[in-house]
């Protein structure tokens, strides 16, 4: 005879007790407790975060916690709450992180210049290996999994939710990086789930160990630095914060 917890564990509880089965009364209490820790409390902030238990890299007023892809200062514009990608080379954190939840906001030139992969290309590399495209694709054909949203070069995204040029959207990222072969044991592919203005765009997609042929970092590891592209097209930023999971 087989007992399941219903919605009303306690009437369980007292209907296995009634029927002598205690032990597996306190097998099932023992679960309960399973759950581990009280969860931390967190003040989720105003509306776009921070949360308070968050790392803030950009609050709009310097690039202190970013530099150079060699080191030196980060040389992007800063000014009115926002950087700017001038053609000084892609910039990366100077922290680096593992899983992540991370949210960005962003903006392509309101003046339209170029087509394609010309026009407003950026991108947020996590670990500096795999992209999240950032492109101007409101109505700009180009391939799909480069498109805005993209896992660039793996998959594109759900929908496009683009908004017009100059227009501030949003990335919230969830990233679980892959975890490498370790002497004979095959690794494990990682994943990407991104919201892209509030939408899901990316559905818990895996990421395999190979980066991306664009990508600054190659082959895997436990850490590595959040890196935005300079592609040449000058894109804004606002608004980074990350947590670490
Ligand atoms: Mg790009």
């Amino acid at each position: 005879m087989q007992y399941r917890i219903t919605s009303n564990r306690w009437l369980t509880y007292v209907a296995l007790a009634a029927l002598g089965i205690t032990g597996t009364t306190s097998i099932l209490l023992a679960a309960d407790k399973s759950s581990g820790a009280e969860p931390k409390v967190v003040d989720s902030g105003s509306a776009g975060g921070p949360p308070s238990d968050a790392i803030v890299l950009f609050d709009g007023k310097g690039l202190s916690k970013w530099q150079s892809m060699n080191g030196g200062d980060a040389k992007w514009v800063v000014a009115d709450g926002f950087m700017t990608v001038n053609k000084t080379g892609s910039i990366r954190t100077k922290e680096e992180f593992g899983d992540v939840q991370l949210h960005i906001e962003w903006a392509s030139p309101s003046e339209v210049k170029g087509d394609g992969q010309g026009r407003g290309n950026s991108g947020v590399y996590m670990q500096g290996r795999y992209e999240i495209q950032v492109l101007d694709s409101y109505n700009n054909k180009t391939y799909f999994n480069g498109q805005a949203g993209a896992f660039y070069g793996h998959f594109a995204p759900l929908v496009n939710v683009s908004k017009k040029p100059g227009e501030w959207q949003t990335y919230e990222i969830i990233f679980h990086a892959p975890k490498p072969s370790v002497e004979g044991k095959g690794g494990e592919p990682g994943s990407f789930t991104v919201f892209h203005n509030g939408v899901l765009v990316q559905d818990h997609v895996p990421i395999q160990a190979e980066p991306t042929t664009a990508a600054e970092f190659k082959g895997t590891g436990q850490k590595g630095p959040l890196i935005l592209q300079d592609h040449g097209n000058p894109v804004r930023f606002r608004n980074v914060w990350i947590r670490s999971l």
